[in-house]
């Protein structure tokens, strides 16, 4: 499999920078962006992305509103929520929103990476069954 391609979502400057670092060391292709605007902005030129992980408490348009956003443009794209001990009733929200899972801050690499290959992985299965499907759909079209 080539490496998951990730977006981190987070206001605070040196998180993002420093696990995009850890990220990167870790085989997993990083881009940033720094608020929810940000981040729909960034989208709409790279719709390659796998994974977002996305921060609940941002300034301007906070993590679920954004969660919305971002699932109404590119519905098979999974996120990993990142909330705060004080906020975990968001990170169940965003699931029943459409988020693949939550992680409360500071949270661990490892098992930040581990939720990022899982959740890659889904969204590629899952991408392969809807094509399989498209395929099998247009072979009985054309079937004589
Ligand atoms: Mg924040």
């Amino acid at each position: 499999m080539t490496a998951p391609f990730v977006m981190l979502v987070d206001d605070e400057v040196t998180f993002v920078e420093t696990m995009a670092k850890r990220l990167e060391k870790r085989n997993i292709e990083t881009l940033i962006a720094l608020s929810g605007e940000e981040s729909l902005e960034a989208l709409k030129t790279h719709q390659d992305l796998d994974v977002i992980v996305l921060d609940v408490k941002m300034p301007g348009m906070d993590g679920l509103e954004t969660l919305k956003r971002i699932k109404q443009e590119l519905p098979l794209i999974e996120v990993i929520m990142l909330t705060g001990h004080a906020t975990i009733q968001s990170g169940i929200e965003g699931m029943k929103l459409g988020a693949y899972d939550f992680l409360t801050k500071p949270c661990d690499v490892e098992e930040l990476v581990s939720k990022i290959n899982d959740a890659a992985n889904k969204k590629r299965e899952h991408e392969e069954k809807i094509m399989d499907a498209e395929r099998k759909d247009l072979l009985l079209k054309y079937e004589p």
